[in-house]
Protein backbone atom coordinates (compact mmCIF):
# COMPACT_ATOMS: atom_id res chain seq x y z
CA UNK A 1 0.00 0.00 0.00
CA UNK A 2 1.26 3.36 -0.86
CA UNK A 3 0.70 6.46 0.97
CA UNK A 4 -0.12 10.01 -0.57
CA UNK A 5 0.23 12.86 2.25
CA UNK A 6 0.56 15.65 0.28
CA UNK A 7 -1.17 18.73 0.93
CA UNK A 8 -2.22 19.09 -2.88
CA UNK A 9 -2.60 16.81 -5.52
CA UNK A 10 -4.67 18.58 -8.70
CA UNK A 11 -5.57 15.78 -10.90
CA UNK A 12 -8.93 14.39 -9.76
CA UNK A 13 -8.10 10.48 -9.02
CA UNK A 14 -11.01 8.00 -10.89
CA UNK A 15 -11.41 4.95 -9.00
CA UNK A 16 -14.34 2.29 -8.65
CA UNK A 17 -14.43 2.58 -5.15
CA UNK A 18 -13.46 5.54 -2.50
CA UNK A 19 -13.16 4.62 1.29
CA UNK A 20 -14.02 7.12 3.69
CA UNK A 21 -12.28 6.39 6.91
CA UNK A 22 -9.28 4.09 7.20
CA UNK A 23 -10.37 2.55 10.64
CA UNK A 24 -10.97 -1.37 11.49
CA UNK A 25 -13.79 -1.38 9.00
CA UNK A 26 -12.52 1.07 6.35
CA UNK A 27 -9.18 -0.84 6.24
CA UNK A 28 -10.80 -4.36 6.38
CA UNK A 29 -13.37 -2.23 3.33
CA UNK A 30 -10.25 -2.62 1.00
CA UNK A 31 -9.50 -6.16 1.51
CA UNK A 32 -13.02 -7.48 1.30
CA UNK A 33 -13.47 -5.26 -2.08
CA UNK A 34 -10.25 -6.44 -3.47
CA UNK A 35 -11.15 -10.20 -3.72
CA UNK A 36 -14.27 -8.65 -5.25
CA UNK A 37 -11.58 -7.80 -7.93
CA UNK A 38 -12.10 -3.94 -6.65
CA UNK A 39 -9.32 -1.79 -6.27
CA UNK A 40 -9.60 1.23 -4.09
CA UNK A 41 -8.82 4.30 -2.09
CA UNK A 42 -8.93 5.29 0.63
CA UNK A 43 -8.89 8.92 2.66
CA UNK A 44 -8.64 9.58 6.71
CA UNK A 45 -8.03 12.83 8.85
CA UNK A 46 -5.70 11.33 10.35
CA UNK A 47 -2.28 11.58 9.89
CA UNK A 48 -1.70 7.39 10.71
CA UNK A 49 -4.18 4.70 9.60
CA UNK A 50 -6.73 3.22 12.58
CA UNK A 51 -9.50 5.63 13.65
CA UNK A 52 -10.48 5.26 17.30
CA UNK A 53 -8.09 1.54 17.56
CA UNK A 54 -5.12 3.96 17.31
CA UNK A 55 -6.23 7.31 18.32
CA UNK A 56 -8.19 6.21 21.43
CA UNK A 57 -6.81 2.87 22.46
CA UNK A 58 -3.30 2.04 20.79
CA UNK A 59 -1.53 0.48 24.05
CA UNK A 60 -4.35 -1.26 25.50
CA UNK A 61 -5.71 -4.80 24.92
CA UNK A 62 -8.73 -6.16 22.73
CA UNK A 63 -9.99 -9.58 24.02
CA UNK A 64 -12.68 -9.90 21.38
CA UNK A 65 -11.35 -10.10 18.20
CA UNK A 66 -12.07 -13.94 16.46
CA UNK A 67 -9.19 -15.83 16.31
CA UNK A 68 -6.71 -13.55 18.14
CA UNK A 69 -7.56 -13.44 21.74
CA UNK A 70 -5.34 -11.16 23.04
CA UNK A 71 -4.00 -7.92 20.48
CA UNK A 72 -3.50 -4.00 21.26
CA UNK A 73 -5.35 -1.58 19.48
CA UNK A 74 -2.66 -0.85 17.40
CA UNK A 75 -1.40 -4.40 16.69
CA UNK A 76 -4.77 -5.19 15.38
CA UNK A 77 -4.38 -1.97 12.46
CA UNK A 78 -0.95 -3.44 11.93
CA UNK A 79 -2.29 -7.01 10.77
CA UNK A 80 -5.03 -5.07 8.77
CA UNK A 81 -2.75 -2.92 7.34
CA UNK A 82 -0.40 -6.40 6.71
CA UNK A 83 -3.15 -7.79 5.27
CA UNK A 84 -4.27 -5.56 2.62
CA UNK A 85 -0.50 -4.64 1.90
CA UNK A 86 -0.55 -6.49 -1.43
CA UNK A 87 -3.80 -5.13 -2.96
CA UNK A 88 -2.77 -1.87 -4.39
CA UNK A 89 -5.12 0.43 -2.06
CA UNK A 90 -3.46 4.40 -1.80
CA UNK A 91 -4.18 5.93 1.22
CA UNK A 92 -4.74 9.83 1.58
CA UNK A 93 -4.06 10.87 5.36
CA UNK A 94 -4.41 14.07 7.16
CA UNK A 95 -7.34 15.14 5.13
CA UNK A 96 -11.09 15.29 5.31
CA UNK A 97 -13.26 14.53 2.78
CA UNK A 98 -15.73 17.50 2.90
CA UNK A 99 -17.96 17.41 0.01
CA UNK A 100 -19.72 13.92 -1.95
CA UNK A 101 -22.08 15.41 -4.70
CA UNK A 102 -23.80 12.62 -7.88
CA UNK A 103 -22.18 13.51 -10.94
CA UNK A 104 -24.60 13.52 -13.95
CA UNK A 105 -22.92 10.28 -14.92
CA UNK A 106 -23.94 8.42 -11.52
CA UNK A 107 -20.41 8.41 -10.68
CA UNK A 108 -19.68 9.89 -6.82
CA UNK A 109 -17.41 13.73 -6.58
CA UNK A 110 -15.97 13.72 -3.66
CA UNK A 111 -13.64 16.55 -2.34
CA UNK A 112 -10.96 16.41 0.58
CA UNK A 113 -9.79 19.48 2.50
CA UNK A 114 -6.51 19.09 0.71
CA UNK A 115 -7.51 19.89 -2.32
CA UNK A 116 -7.69 15.95 -3.67
CA UNK A 117 -10.67 15.42 -5.90
CA UNK A 118 -12.04 11.42 -6.67
CA UNK A 119 -14.49 10.26 -9.50
CA UNK A 120 -15.93 7.40 -7.83
CA UNK A 121 -18.26 4.63 -8.45
CA UNK A 122 -19.15 3.79 -5.50
CA UNK A 123 -18.21 5.04 -2.13
CA UNK A 124 -18.00 3.18 0.97
CA UNK A 125 -18.70 5.47 4.27
CA UNK A 126 -16.51 4.33 7.15
CA UNK A 127 -16.33 7.26 8.95
CA UNK A 128 -16.82 5.82 12.86
CA UNK A 129 -17.63 8.51 15.62
CA UNK A 130 -16.92 11.06 12.77
CA UNK A 131 -13.23 12.58 11.60
CA UNK A 132 -10.56 12.96 13.91
CA UNK A 133 -9.57 17.03 13.78
CA UNK A 134 -7.31 19.06 16.13
CA UNK A 135 -9.73 20.66 18.58
CA UNK A 136 -9.56 24.12 16.79
CA UNK A 137 -8.34 27.64 19.09
CA UNK A 138 -11.56 29.88 19.16
CA UNK A 139 -10.13 33.32 20.41
CA UNK A 140 -11.15 36.88 19.20
CA UNK A 141 -9.05 38.00 15.59
CA UNK A 142 -8.11 33.89 14.57
CA UNK A 143 -10.03 34.62 11.86
CA UNK A 144 -8.72 37.38 10.50
CA UNK A 145 -5.23 35.24 10.63
CA UNK A 146 -3.79 35.11 6.81
CA UNK A 147 -2.90 30.80 5.94
CA UNK A 148 0.55 29.49 7.35
CA UNK A 149 0.84 31.73 10.80
CA UNK A 150 -1.64 29.09 12.74
CA UNK A 151 -1.01 25.72 12.73
CA UNK A 152 -2.37 22.40 14.33
CA UNK A 153 -0.34 20.01 13.08
CA UNK A 154 3.17 20.36 14.38
CA UNK A 155 4.71 18.08 11.60
CA UNK A 156 4.36 21.86 9.91
CA UNK A 157 7.07 22.91 12.13
CA UNK A 158 9.54 23.66 9.45
CA UNK A 159 7.67 27.44 9.20
CA UNK A 160 8.85 28.86 12.71
CA UNK A 161 12.64 28.83 11.45
CA UNK A 162 14.14 32.19 13.09
CA UNK A 163 10.53 33.19 13.85
CA UNK A 164 9.01 33.92 17.35
CA UNK A 165 6.85 30.94 18.05
CA UNK A 166 4.44 29.95 21.12
CA UNK A 167 2.73 26.43 21.22
CA UNK A 168 -0.29 26.03 22.98
CA UNK A 169 -1.00 22.92 24.81
CA UNK A 170 0.04 20.91 28.00
CA UNK A 171 -0.14 16.72 26.19
CA UNK A 172 2.67 15.17 24.60
CA UNK A 173 2.77 16.84 20.91
CA UNK A 174 2.78 20.25 22.71
CA UNK A 175 6.04 19.23 24.82
CA UNK A 176 7.89 17.73 21.66
CA UNK A 177 6.92 20.65 19.18
CA UNK A 178 8.16 23.28 21.82
CA UNK A 179 11.63 21.00 22.38
CA UNK A 180 11.67 20.66 18.14
CA UNK A 181 10.92 24.67 17.72
CA UNK A 182 13.55 25.44 20.71
CA UNK A 183 15.81 24.49 18.03
CA UNK A 184 14.71 26.78 15.30
CA UNK A 185 12.61 29.70 16.62
CA UNK A 186 14.32 32.92 17.75
CA UNK A 187 12.48 32.78 20.76
CA UNK A 188 10.01 29.92 22.35
CA UNK A 189 6.87 29.81 24.41
CA UNK A 190 5.01 27.22 25.68
CA UNK A 191 1.59 28.09 27.01
CA UNK A 192 -1.04 25.93 28.88
CA UNK A 193 -3.25 27.02 31.53
CA UNK A 194 -1.43 24.55 34.66
CA UNK A 195 2.38 24.22 34.59
CA UNK A 196 1.66 20.27 34.61
CA UNK A 197 2.41 18.54 31.18
CA UNK A 198 1.30 15.46 30.07
CA UNK A 199 4.48 13.93 27.94
CA UNK A 200 6.80 10.89 28.98
CA UNK A 201 9.58 11.10 31.14
CA UNK A 202 12.19 11.67 29.01
CA UNK A 203 10.32 14.67 27.01
CA UNK A 204 10.04 16.23 30.33
CA UNK A 205 13.20 16.08 31.51
CA UNK A 206 14.39 17.41 27.85
CA UNK A 207 11.79 20.41 28.64
CA UNK A 208 13.31 21.19 31.79
CA UNK A 209 16.69 21.40 30.38
CA UNK A 210 15.38 23.88 27.75
CA UNK A 211 13.27 25.90 30.47
CA UNK A 212 16.82 25.92 32.74
CA UNK A 213 18.47 27.19 29.99
CA UNK A 214 16.28 29.84 28.92
CA UNK A 215 15.60 27.94 25.36
CA UNK A 216 11.89 27.58 26.19
CA UNK A 217 9.83 30.31 28.30
CA UNK A 218 6.89 28.34 29.20
CA UNK A 219 3.87 31.08 30.43
CA UNK A 220 0.60 29.67 32.50
CA UNK A 221 -2.35 31.44 31.28
CA UNK A 222 -4.68 31.28 28.71
CA UNK A 223 -5.18 32.79 25.05
CA UNK A 224 -7.62 35.45 24.70
CA UNK A 225 -7.55 36.69 21.67
CA UNK A 226 -5.09 37.47 18.79
CA UNK A 227 -3.86 40.61 16.79
CA UNK A 228 -2.96 40.22 13.18
CA UNK A 229 -2.09 43.26 10.67
CA UNK A 230 -3.36 42.71 7.30
CA UNK A 231 -3.79 39.24 7.72
CA UNK A 232 -0.37 38.74 9.46
CA UNK A 233 0.07 37.60 12.87
CA UNK A 234 1.56 40.19 15.31
CA UNK A 235 0.80 39.57 18.76
CA UNK A 236 -1.26 37.25 21.01
CA UNK A 237 -3.38 38.30 24.51
CA UNK A 238 -2.90 35.78 27.11
CA UNK A 239 -4.29 35.95 30.79
CA UNK A 240 -2.46 34.80 33.86
CA UNK A 241 -3.96 32.88 36.60
CA UNK A 242 -4.87 36.36 38.96
CA UNK A 243 -6.50 37.51 35.93
CA UNK A 244 -3.34 39.42 34.28
CA UNK A 245 -4.05 40.10 30.53
CA UNK A 246 -0.74 40.26 28.93
CA UNK A 247 0.64 40.97 24.90
CA UNK A 248 2.85 39.08 23.72
CA UNK A 249 4.52 39.82 20.31
CA UNK A 250 5.10 36.32 17.46
CA UNK A 251 4.73 35.22 14.28
CA UNK A 252 3.91 31.59 14.61
CA UNK A 253 1.09 29.89 16.74
CA UNK A 254 1.07 26.20 16.87
CA UNK A 255 -2.18 24.72 18.63
CA UNK A 256 -1.83 21.27 20.10
CA UNK A 257 -5.13 21.21 22.15
CA UNK A 258 -5.69 17.42 21.47
CA UNK A 259 -7.88 15.89 19.00
CA UNK A 260 -11.31 15.04 18.97
CA UNK A 261 -14.38 13.53 16.44
CA UNK A 262 -16.59 15.96 14.33
CA UNK A 263 -19.77 13.98 12.70
CA UNK A 264 -19.32 17.37 10.27
CA UNK A 265 -19.56 16.53 6.61
CA UNK A 266 -20.96 13.11 6.83
CA UNK A 267 -24.67 14.83 7.84
CA UNK A 268 -24.45 17.16 5.22
CA UNK A 269 -24.44 14.87 2.17
CA UNK A 270 -28.04 14.16 2.33
CA UNK A 271 -28.10 10.56 3.46
CA UNK A 272 -30.63 9.04 5.12
CA UNK A 273 -29.78 9.73 8.92
CA UNK A 274 -31.33 7.94 12.33
CA UNK A 275 -29.79 9.47 15.08
CA UNK A 276 -26.49 10.79 13.70
CA UNK A 277 -26.22 7.81 12.25
CA UNK A 278 -26.00 6.65 8.44
CA UNK A 279 -29.09 4.06 7.65
CA UNK A 280 -28.43 1.35 6.00
CA UNK A 281 -30.08 -2.32 4.37
CA UNK A 282 -28.09 -4.43 6.73
CA UNK A 283 -28.29 -7.60 3.72
CA UNK A 284 -25.86 -5.12 1.60
CA UNK A 285 -24.77 -2.13 3.74
CA UNK A 286 -26.78 0.42 0.87
CA UNK A 287 -27.53 3.76 1.79
CA UNK A 288 -30.28 5.64 0.21
CA UNK A 289 -28.19 6.42 -2.15
CA UNK A 290 -27.23 4.20 -5.09
CA UNK A 291 -23.45 3.53 -4.66
CA UNK A 292 -23.43 4.56 -1.94
CA UNK A 293 -22.72 2.26 1.36
CA UNK A 294 -21.56 2.42 4.84
CA UNK A 295 -20.05 0.31 7.16
CA UNK A 296 -18.63 0.27 10.89
CA UNK A 297 -19.55 2.43 14.54
CA UNK A 298 -21.36 5.00 11.51
CA UNK A 299 -23.83 2.92 10.39
CA UNK A 300 -27.65 2.14 12.03
CA UNK A 301 -29.99 -0.66 11.41
CA UNK A 302 -32.09 -2.91 14.15
CA UNK A 303 -29.85 -5.20 15.94
CA UNK A 304 -26.61 -2.81 15.34
CA UNK A 305 -23.75 -3.31 17.31
CA UNK A 306 -20.63 -0.95 17.55
CA UNK A 307 -18.24 -4.11 17.25
CA UNK A 308 -15.23 -4.44 15.15
CA UNK A 309 -15.96 -7.83 14.42
CA UNK A 310 -19.12 -6.10 12.90
CA UNK A 311 -17.48 -3.49 11.28
CA UNK A 312 -15.83 -6.67 9.51
CA UNK A 313 -19.28 -8.40 8.65
CA UNK A 314 -20.56 -5.54 7.18
CA UNK A 315 -17.72 -4.77 5.18
CA UNK A 316 -17.47 -8.15 3.36
CA UNK A 317 -21.47 -7.60 2.79
CA UNK A 318 -20.91 -4.46 0.88
CA UNK A 319 -18.05 -5.71 -0.94
CA UNK A 320 -20.49 -8.63 -2.27
CA UNK A 321 -23.48 -6.07 -2.66
CA UNK A 322 -21.29 -3.18 -4.81
CA UNK A 323 -19.22 -5.82 -6.27
CA UNK A 324 -23.05 -6.87 -8.07
CA UNK A 325 -23.77 -3.16 -8.60
CA UNK A 326 -20.78 -3.18 -10.55
CA UNK A 327 -20.49 -6.38 -12.66
CA UNK A 328 -24.26 -6.01 -13.00
CA UNK A 329 -24.57 -10.05 -11.83
CA UNK A 330 -24.46 -11.81 -8.43
CA UNK A 331 -20.49 -12.65 -7.38
CA UNK A 332 -19.80 -16.28 -7.07
CA UNK A 333 -18.92 -17.07 -2.79
CA UNK A 334 -14.94 -18.09 -3.11
CA UNK A 335 -13.00 -19.39 -0.38
CA UNK A 336 -9.71 -18.33 0.46
CA UNK A 337 -8.73 -21.40 0.64
CA UNK A 338 -9.12 -22.50 -2.50
CA UNK A 339 -9.94 -20.34 -5.36
CA UNK A 340 -7.05 -19.26 -7.51
CA UNK A 341 -8.58 -16.45 -8.14
CA UNK A 342 -8.24 -15.18 -5.07
CA UNK A 343 -4.58 -16.85 -4.51
CA UNK A 344 -3.28 -14.27 -7.37
CA UNK A 345 -5.37 -11.23 -5.96
CA UNK A 346 -3.72 -12.05 -2.71
CA UNK A 347 -0.17 -12.87 -4.23
CA UNK A 348 0.22 -16.16 -2.59
CA UNK A 349 1.45 -18.98 -4.48
CA UNK A 350 -0.46 -22.93 -3.95
CA UNK A 351 1.30 -25.72 -5.93
CA UNK A 352 -2.40 -27.36 -7.16
CA UNK A 353 -3.54 -23.78 -8.50
C1 LIG B 1 -11.83 2.91 24.60
C2 LIG B 1 -12.46 2.02 23.56
C3 LIG B 1 -12.27 0.65 23.64
C4 LIG B 1 -12.88 -0.19 22.69
N1 LIG B 1 -12.69 -1.54 22.79
C5 LIG B 1 -13.27 -2.37 21.88
C6 LIG B 1 -13.12 -3.79 21.99
O1 LIG B 1 -12.48 -4.30 22.91
N2 LIG B 1 -13.71 -4.57 21.02
C7 LIG B 1 -14.45 -4.03 19.99
O2 LIG B 1 -14.94 -4.77 19.14
N3 LIG B 1 -14.62 -2.68 19.89
C8 LIG B 1 -14.05 -1.86 20.81
N4 LIG B 1 -14.24 -0.50 20.70
C9 LIG B 1 -15.07 0.03 19.60
C10 LIG B 1 -14.25 0.03 18.29
O3 LIG B 1 -13.05 0.75 18.46
C11 LIG B 1 -15.10 0.62 17.19
O4 LIG B 1 -16.26 -0.18 17.01
C12 LIG B 1 -14.30 0.67 15.88
O5 LIG B 1 -13.16 1.46 16.00
C13 LIG B 1 -15.19 1.22 14.76
O6 LIG B 1 -14.42 1.18 13.59
P1 LIG B 1 -14.76 2.14 12.35
O7 LIG B 1 -13.73 1.81 11.32
O8 LIG B 1 -16.20 2.03 12.04
O9 LIG B 1 -14.57 3.64 12.90
P2 LIG B 1 -13.34 4.43 13.55
O10 LIG B 1 -12.42 3.50 14.26
O11 LIG B 1 -13.97 5.52 14.34
O12 LIG B 1 -12.57 5.04 12.29
C14 LIG B 1 -13.20 5.99 11.48
C15 LIG B 1 -12.16 6.80 10.76
O13 LIG B 1 -12.81 7.61 9.78
C16 LIG B 1 -12.16 8.87 9.72
N5 LIG B 1 -13.13 9.83 9.15
C17 LIG B 1 -14.38 10.10 9.55
N6 LIG B 1 -14.97 10.99 8.76
C18 LIG B 1 -14.06 11.31 7.82
C19 LIG B 1 -14.06 12.20 6.71
N7 LIG B 1 -15.14 12.96 6.40
N8 LIG B 1 -12.93 12.30 5.98
C20 LIG B 1 -11.82 11.57 6.28
N9 LIG B 1 -11.77 10.71 7.32
C21 LIG B 1 -12.87 10.59 8.08
C22 LIG B 1 -11.77 9.17 11.17
O14 LIG B 1 -10.72 10.11 11.24
C23 LIG B 1 -11.38 7.76 11.66
O15 LIG B 1 -9.99 7.52 11.53
C24 LIG B 1 -13.65 0.36 21.64
C25 LIG B 1 -13.81 1.75 21.54
C26 LIG B 1 -13.24 2.57 22.49
C27 LIG B 1 -13.42 4.06 22.39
Amino acid sequence: MSQDTRLATPATIDTDALVIGAGPAGLFQVFQLALQGIRSHVVDALPHAGGQCVQLYGDKPIYDIPGIPLCTGRELVQQLLQQIAPLQARLHLSQQVTQLQRQDDGRWHAMTTAGQAFSARTVFIAAGVGAFVPKALKVAGIEDLAPGQLHYHPAELGMVHGQATVIHGGDEEAVAAAIAAAGQASATYLLYRRDVFQAPAALLERLQALRDSGAIQVLIGQITAVQADGGQLRSLQWMDGEGQEHALPLQQLIVCLGISPRLGPVSDWGLALERKQLVVDPATQATDAAGIYAVGDIVHYPGKRKLILCGFHEATMAAFAAAEYLQGEKPLLQYTTTSARLHAILGVYHPQD
